[in-house]
């Protein structure tokens, strides 16, 4: 069932939870410039698994503004919301494997039993309903219903990353054993983005290094589910020309900047932050696929905008 594609495909994939922020552009031109250079596709999918918080008119709004910007979907636009039963199809076929188990323990009881993550603050799961009985199962299945999570074995996952270099991670120490369903019903980010990446072909991922910690899940379930793991590539996160982390509070939106500048301005300050270009002077993404070279990316970066 291994996948084997033929063109260099890239892809975007924000959650349209709020408005895009500068870094999101940041990340979507990265992403653009990286699989254009090597004369492939770049896909947009919007990841707006959880509904309520994602209104479609946010996800409008994004791709409008990418529009702006020259960063269209080379292909049809994927909306997560719409493949719960895709997902639910690789989620079915974990637990045919015996690698997944019913969780009952509610948000409470995961926050006053485990630690927090030492990178990202999230929390290790301890393991509490992970060999519960048929007749244990059954019975908290009467009063709640519950999420299901994947076993992870206690197996380093390495990988090179086009950017950052050589990055390993332990699951079991580093990740425990983690959600691919929700309670609810809503199928969670690793099991999406895994099962999505390697439905549409990707055979390249750029994005933020805040989402460096996922990859060794998703490759893992990636290898689990038969699929070849695309590249990675994980990006210095922008901050503010006075060096604060950036905020959507802050005029941080890429709309507050659209307020001041033209897109191609945009993109000329975004290609100097990435050492592409040595002056701000407005360019189309399109006229920057030449010089990308994911080794003048520096390992972080300011956005300037004079
Ligand atoms: N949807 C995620 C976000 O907006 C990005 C997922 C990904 O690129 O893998 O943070």
């Amino acid at each position: 069932m291994s996948h084997i594609p033929t063109t260099p495909i890239g892809r975007f994939a924000p959650t349209p939870s709020g408005k895009l922020h500068i870094g999101n552009i940041f990340a979507a031109l990265i992403a653009y410039l990286s699989v254009k250079s090597k004369g492939g596709k770049f896909l947009v999918r919007i990841e707006d698994l959880d509904r309520p918080r994602c209104p479609r008119s946010n996800a409008d709004e994004i791709l409008s503004e990418l529009h702006m910007f020259g960063l269209d979907s080379d292909g049809e636009v994927l909306y997560q919301s719409e493949r719960s039963r895709v997902y639910e199809k690789y989620a079915n076929g974990l637990t045919d494997m015996g690698l997944t188990y019913p969780c009952f323990c509610s948000r409470a009881e995961l926050h006053a039993a485990e630690a927090p993550h030492e990178s990202d603050g999230s929390y290790i799961y301890g393991g509490k309903c992970r060999s519960l009985s048929l007749d244990e199962r059954a019975e908290l299945k009467k009063k709640r219903s519950p999420a299901l999570r994947v076993r992870v074995p206690d197996e380093d996952v390495t990988f090179d990353d086009m950017i950052l270099g050589r990055f390993t991670q332990n699951l079991a120490r580093e990740c425990g054993d983690f959600i691919i369903r929700r309670s609810d019903g809503v199928y969670a980010y690793q099991l999406a983005v895994a099962v999505d990446d390697a439905l549409s072909g990707v055979t390249e991922v750029v994005r933020g290094s805040d989402l460096i910690s996922s990859t060794p899940r998703q490759i893992w379930l990636l290898k689990k589910l038969g699929f070849e793991p695309p590249a990675y590539g994980h990006l210095p996160l922008l901050t503010a020309a006075d060096g604060r982390r950036l905020s959507k509070r802050d005029g941080d939106c890429i709309s507050s900047y659209l307020s001041d500048f033209p897109p191609e301005k945009i993109i000329g300050i975004l290609a100097r932050a990435a050492c592409l270009t040595p002056t701000a002077s407005p360019v189309a993404p399109k006229e920057l696929i030449a010089l990308y070279d994911p080794k003048k990316l520096p390992k972080s970066a300011r956005i300037l905008t004079e």
